[in-house]
């Protein structure tokens, strides 16, 4: 993930997915493009919403300075829209606050993790497979911080919709 220099002093709480369109077209068997205008027609019939967690990497860039500070979540909150004909989407992806400084840091996708459960939703879309259990891509990590996750925070994530359920 690219890293924009200058005067930012705290990381981005929301990153577009624009960047892993290349990982995401790898693994789809059909034409895709990446529409960041879908985000705004939420509310039509047509367009498809729905949050998987993505498994992935955090270094605190404000705390590097002194000492690093990472973690691994297997449930970084990624927002998903998709409309079809022609076959469009974006995402959104959720930044997590540091431990030790509490500022928003933008994740390192594991860009295997986030292409293969964004397919996956498509595929079930598109009507290419029927419903069934998510992809499993277990990762040990600790249990979700949700103070400190901005998906939660705005109520998206999918660890909010899933405690709702039960
Ligand atoms: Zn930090
Ligand atoms: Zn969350």
């Amino acid at each position: 993930m690219t890293r924009q220099k200058g005067n930012r002093t705290e990381g981005r709480e929301v990153t577009d997915g624009h960047h892993l369109h290349n990982e995401v077209l790898a693994r789809a068997d059909y034409r895709l493009t990446y529409d960041d205008s879908l985000e705004h027609l939420k509310g039509m019939n047509n367009i498809r919403w729905s949050t998987r967690s993505v498994f992935g990497r955090f270094e605190c860039p404000q705390c590097l300075r002194c000492k690093p500070w990472t973690w691994n979540s297997g449930k970084i909150c990624v927002q998903i829209w998709f409309s079809r004909n022609p076959d469009r989407y974006m995402t959104r992806i959720h930044s997590q606050k540091c431990r030790r400084c509490e500022s928003y840091t933008e994740p390192q996708l594991d860009t295997g993790s986030y292409a293969t459960k964004l397919v996956d939703a498509f595929d079930l879309w598109k009507g290419l497979r029927d419903r069934r259990e998510s992809v499993d891509d277990f990762h040990p990590t600790p249990p979700h911080d949700t103070d400190r996750c901005h998906g939660c925070l705005e109520g998206v994530c999918e660890q909010v919709t899933l405690r709702r359920r039960h």
